[in-house]
């Protein structure tokens, strides 16, 4: 009951949460951040050692330079990039609403200059939070007439939007000014100051937690939780000096919980315990996009700094991952003060910086005491198992049963929609014409954007064993009230939008991961997946798609059409043989219904061909009947493999089996004589019928 109540209320509350456009606005936009942040981090790296490889100290300095440097434009991109996100949300033109959010949090800084420290603290939060309010108000001011600079279209939409952007744009900032001098004016924001004594540190479990808690709250906000709380830490680093005094006076040590303590056992590798993060996304998450960024982060936080992470995955403002973000600190706080009492681990004693590397910071803080290493080990782990379930989770609720919302191709189509309302603003591009079909293609990729994909898999059976030999992966949509579409309808919106590649590579994984899920259950079938040739010919769709395809060691393959080959002959005949060399077939499909395939096909290297269900309809008929043999015959000439689909009935089949026009091969039969198309879980059932049905008939 608990358990339920835990996972309504926090798994799907949390999802939902997640889910919201404006969190997923700041998710987005914080992504965009992240090669700054690399680059950035990458400096600090190299500056740390710099400093421990005892290289000239100005290099030194040269190095960490140009990472503050970095590091001090990362809220203005924030803001833009937010800015950017929720501007498209609100239909809004999209750079100048992104610039206008740039320049408010120049004007915070500006308006708090002589509060440095109030400034350094708040700043990021403030480029999160000025996009979240100001975006929607100059939305809200945009609809008053009065704030538009330009109601005629003399100037052009490009134009027009943007000039219109100056008045909400102006109010905007100046109600920033007004709020932040009149919050200046209240005195304890003014003397901004957290709390101060080092007597805190006597009661060191509750400091503990609210240092460490605090930490983590204040980050999920975007805050920067050290510089908030910087008297307080101040307070932390002085008792480490003062415990290595006592030491060397032979007093006992008095300040157990120390920066010392929280830099090695409570953040390791950066605030949360990030490295316990990474570990765990490392161990458990499936997710690709995650385990890789994970890999990026992970030099970085073994030297405690955990930016990527925070911006990547993200952790700010990201529900899902506020839970063990505040947990594990606390806890790894309160065992290490715990176990440091015993006196099983030294105190720290010695001054470390906050980016020594994990373990030797351990080592080091405590004048060599193996003990704390082995603590250190130990919290890590924990941390990582507290992390697990979380990393899990989100992983799940991702692909959960397979299906995926078009939603999740997002970026491309807010690419897509961006672009489109772009062309819409383009003062050249005004042919009404043109204007309308874009508004009509963009509002039926709207519909579509709210279907849910899944794909269903039709089996092919052997002509000769009367076994199943694989089958066809086939997209299916449905609508929001249930009504499933067929591929025929939405496919050509989205080839229209140019998705087919996004499409394709969904399709490719969604293939594989059915794949790599029958065989955990001891089940396995080869699949073919139908590729479009869009993404066949451009060199990057095509990698990637290689790469998916390489999952499954050359059981997912590959059907293209004709007109996949009458394209870059030289770029199609390469990707068919990357295809090949990870064990995947290249099949033909719709053989016969394209144009010039029979003067193409010798030049490329293909497996199997498709026969069109045209061409079986046509065998009723005599003179259809000689086509298809001849197909047939023209086939097995060319030593390919054959299937032949679309076949409804037995008197179909009875021809393909009686071996008339062709030596009597093997084909294979795809078609709704032996089954349509069907969820994956219910393909085994289907094998395993068949199996039973050849093992009666050669046993009657
Ligand atoms: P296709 O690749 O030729 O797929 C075979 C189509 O014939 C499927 O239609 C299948 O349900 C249908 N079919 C199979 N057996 C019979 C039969 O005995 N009689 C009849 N009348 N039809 C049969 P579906 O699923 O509607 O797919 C239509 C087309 O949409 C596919 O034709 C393919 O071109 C495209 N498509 C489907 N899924 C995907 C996908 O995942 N990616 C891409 N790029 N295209 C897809
Ligand atoms: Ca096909
Ligand atoms: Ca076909």
């Amino acid at each position: 009951m608990a358990q339920t109540l835990f996972k309504l209320f926090f798994t799907q509350r949390l999802a939902a949460l997640a889910s919201t456009e404006s969190l997923r606005a700041i998710r987005e936009g914080l992504l965009w951040i992240l090669p700054c942040l690399l680059v950035s981090a990458g400096f600090l790296l190299l500056s740390e050692c710099a400093r421990v490889l005892n290289f000239p100290s100005p290099l030194v300095a040269f190095l960490a330079g140009l990472h503050a440097k970095i590091s001090s434009v990362i809220p203005l991109l924030v803001a833009a990039s937010i800015g950017y996100m929720l501007a498209i949300q609100h239909r809004l033109p999209q750079l100048p609403v992104a610039f206008l959010c740039l320049a408010h949090v120049v004007i915070a800084t500006f308006v708090l200059r002589d509060y440095p420290r109030a400034s350094a603290t708040f700043v990021l939060f403030i480029a999160i939070a000025s996009p979240l309010i100001n975006v929607p108000a100059i939305a809200r001011l945009h609809r008053y007439r009065w704030t538009r600079l330009v109601n005629e279209d003399l100037v052009g939409h490009n134009l027009k939007g943007t000039i219109n952007m100056v008045v909400p744009g102006a109010i905007t900032a100046l109600l920033l000014v007004v709020t932040l001098s009149l919050l200046l004016q209240v005195p304890h924001v003014v003397q901004f100051q957290g709390p101060d004594m080092l007597d805190a540190l006597q009661s060191p479990y509750g400091s503990g937690v609210f240092v460490t808690a605090i930490n983590s709250l204040l980050w999920f906000f975007g805050i920067h939780g050290v510089y908030a709380i910087q008297p307080l830490f101040d307070a932390l680093d002085q008792a480490v000096v003062l415990n290595g005094a006592a030491l060397a006076a032979g007093e006992p040590i008095q300040y157990v919980l120390n920066a010392g303590l929280l830099g090695c056992f409570a953040f390791i590798g950066g605030s949360g315990g990030s490295l316990c993060l990474l570990l765990a996304i490392l161990l458990f998450s499936k997710s690709q996009s995650m385990r890789l960024l994970a890999v990026a982060s992970l030099p970085l936080s073994l030297f405690n700094v955990s930016e990527v992470l925070l911006f990547g995955l993200p952790i700010i403002l990201n529900p899902r991952l506020f839970i063990p973000f505040l947990a594990v600190p606390v806890i790894n706080t309160l065992l290490a003060l715990i176990v440091v009492q015993a006196g099983w681990v030294s105190p720290a004693v010695a001054s470390v910086p906050f980016t020594a590397p994990v373990l030797l910071n351990a080592y080091l803080s405590t004048q060599g005491d193996l003990a704390a290493v082995a603590l250190q080990l130990v919290l890590l782990g924990l941390g990582t198992l507290i992390y697990a379930p979380y990393v899990r989770a989100i992983h799940r609720q991702a692909v959960e049963g397979g299906t995926v919302y078009l939603k999740s191709f997002d970026t491309t189509f807010r690419g897509l929609e961006e672009k489109g309302r772009l062309l819409e603003m383009d003062p050249v591009l005004t042919s009404h014409k043109a204007l309308v079909r874009q508004a009509l293609e963009l509002s039926r990729i709207q519909q579509i954007s709210d279907y849910e994909f899944y794909l269903e898999f039709q089996p092919q059976v052997s002509s000769l064993t009367g076994l199943c030999t694989g089958c066809e992966a086939l997209m299916r949509a449905r609508d929001g009230e249930g009504k499933v579409h067929s591929p025929w309808e939405f496919l050509q919106w989205l080839a229209q939008a140019r998705l087919m590649p996004d499409v394709d590579l969904w399709v490719a994984s969604q293939a594989v991961r059915q794949y790599q899920k029958w065989q955990k259950t001891g089940f396995a079938l080869p699949i073919t997946i139908n590729v479009s040739s869009a993404t066949l010919t451009t060199p990057a769709y095509g990698r990637q798609l290689v790469q998916i395809l390489s999952q499954a060691n050359g059981h997912v393959s590959v059907e293209i059409t004709e007109d996949a080959l009458v394209g870059d002959i030289q770029v199609t005949r390469q990707m068919i043989e990357k295809l090949q060399a990870i064990g995947a077939k290249v099949y033909i499909d719709d053989f016969g219904t394209g144009f010039s395939a029979l003067s193409y096909l010798h030049q490329f290297p293909v497996d199997f061909i498709k026969i069109d269900r045209s061409f079986v309809v046509a065998q009723q008929d005599p003179k259809g009947a000689q086509v298809l043999t001849g197909m047939l015959r023209f086939c097995e000439a060319l030593n390919l493999g054959v299937v032949v689909e679309g076949v409804e009935t037995a008197e179909q089949l009875a021809f393909l089996q009686s071996g008339r026009g062709h030596s009597g091969a093997e084909l294979i039969i795809q078609g709704w004589y032996f089954s349509k198309a069907l969820p994956g879980d219910a393909v085994q059932g289907f094998v395993r019928e068949r199996a039973v049905k050849v093992n009666d008939e050669a046993g009657a």
